[in-house]
């Protein structure tokens, strides 16, 4: 088998733009038998589904203009329309920007109270369970922001450091950070109600990564990479196929990656394996029309319903308002600490709560329901991940192997920032090896 000069693990959104930024011969290696990883969309019955609600936007302009360029044409772009299901009523998201919209006076005032009036408690916390209370009060965190967020990353939120909040949560933001070398990058901001999202004008929001295929290298598919050997400079995958590579890419989980090489340390392995993951059930739902004008997003707090969001996909475009069935999607997390119930089960609670919630006409309107498994979901900001993450790369970086994306680097980037990274890393492989930049 002739040498790939670089051979990229995954063609997902960091794979891709890898491929299709890079300035040499390469190669994408994917396990399915379609490009998108987690940005794959699926349609049945009519509908088209994401593996949970998908929007595209992005901090950095080239990756805008990229995507835009991509679509030419073929692009619909919206505001945010999304809120919070609390008490029997929706109002606007953030929760914490919304108090005047709680119908109950002594909730309302109960989130009023003790609001803090400066950051400082949110500031010198190191986990999120303190940094919520320290940022919103006590009445925020009790009534919304802590079961909401025990909900999603379903473990004990102490856990969880406070590194990624300014990119995800409203009332944290910051514009932008400088770097070492003083360039100034622009840091995503949290969605609010005013956000601009995009989506494909037709089909799903995997038609940006099949639309990114006609610009990459070639792709093998069905080709499940399991076993690599540095010193053979070698990946063999699950049906006996080897290639040969200069570099390697790898945007799987890292510590599948590091469980795949010969030889790897035995202390890398016990760290990547302490690497959490929030796991994902994405309850998809079709419905025969009509469907209530709903919100793009709805986020539910009460235990009552077993998804922290509901996104309702026929808002994402036109074309997919206009079709005669629409596409729902529950997003239910699970973990050791938090197991999932049944897949049936799943999908008769949330059929019964969308139905008394009015956010579908009755149960019967869902004609066929489907429910895809994520294992690898969210990764989780715990204390350990940075040094985890650092000491994994620092080993593999000088062996001729890099490892991006959002289980790659464990970092919980959007679509946009994998492309960002992507886009990063060709051009710091464009120095010849040996002389990386
Ligand atoms: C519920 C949910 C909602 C989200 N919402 C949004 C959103 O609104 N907007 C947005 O932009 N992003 C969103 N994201 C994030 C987005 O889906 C991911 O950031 C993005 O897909 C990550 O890209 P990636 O290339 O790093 O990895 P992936 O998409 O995970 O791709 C990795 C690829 O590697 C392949 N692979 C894995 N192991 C192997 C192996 N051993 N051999 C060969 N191939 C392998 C996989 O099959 C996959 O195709 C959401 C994610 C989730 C889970």
């Amino acid at each position: 088998m002739a040498r790939d000069d670089l051979l990229i693990i995954g063609a997902g959104p960091a794979g891709l733009s890898l491929s299709m930024a890079y300035d040499g011969s390469s190669r994408i290696l994917e396990r399915a038998g379609e490009v998108g990883g987690l940005c794959r969309s699926v349609s049945f019955g009519g509908a088209v589904f994401d593996l949970g609600g998908h929007s595209f936007h992005s901090p950095h302009p080239e990756v805008m203009d990229l995507v835009e360029d991509l679509m030419a044409g073929h692009w619909s772009g919206q505001r945010r329309d999304a809120r919070v299901h609390f008490q029997g009523e929706l109002i606007d998201y953030p929760f914490q920007n919304s108090i005047d919209q709680i119908a109950d006076p002594i909730v309302a005032a109960d989130c009023r109270r003790g609001a803090p009036t400066s950051t400082a408690a949110a500031d010198a916390a190191t986990n999120l369970e303190d940094w919520i209370q320290g940022r919103f009060g006590e009445g925020v965190a009790r009534h919304f922001m802590l079961p909401y967020n025990r909900k999603l990353w379903a473990r004990d939120l102490r856990r969880v450091s406070c590194e990624w909040v300014s990119e995800r949560i409203a009332g944290a933001e910051v514009q932008a950070v400088k770097t070492p070398n003083g360039a100034v990058v622009p840091k995503r901001q949290p969605l609010r109600s005013t956000s601009e999202i995009g989506y494909p004008a037709e089909g799903g929001f995997g038609g940006i990564f099949k639309t990114m295929t006609s610009r990459c290298g070639p792709i093998s598919f069905d080709q499940d990479v399991t076993s690599i050997d540095l010193n053979a400079r070698s990946v063999r995958t699950a049906g006996g196929a080897t290639w040969n590579w200069g570099r390697l890419v790898s945007t799987m989980p890292l510590p599948l990656l590091l469980s795949a090489i010969d030889g790897c340390p035995a202390s890398l392995l016990a760290a990547a394996d302490r690497l959490e993951t929030v796991s994902m059930k994405i309850v998809m739902l079709c419905v025969a029309g009509p469907v209530a004008d709903a919100p793009q997003r709805v986020y539910v707090a009460s235990p009552d319903m077993p998804a922290h969001k509901i996104a309702f996909n026929h808002t994402s475009s036109p074309n997919l308002r206009s079709r005669p069935v629409h596409a729902i999607m529950a997003e239910v997390a699970y973990s050791p600490d938090k197991p999932a119930p049944a897949d049936d089960e799943l999908i008769a609670t949330s059929v019964d709560w969308l139905a008394d919630a009015g956010l579908i006409s009755s149960t019967a309107a869902v004609v066929e329901a489907r429910v895809v498994d994520l294992v690898h979901g969210y990764p989780v900001y715990t204390h350990e991940r940075p040094a985890i993450v650092a000491a994994a790369r620092a080993w593999l970086e000088p062996r001729g192997v890099h490892t991006i994306g959002r289980f790659g680097a464990w970092a919980y980037v959007n679509s946009d920032a994998c492309i960002h990274e992507g886009l990063k890393l060709a051009a710091r492989l464009k120095a010849p090896w040996g002389a990386e930049v």
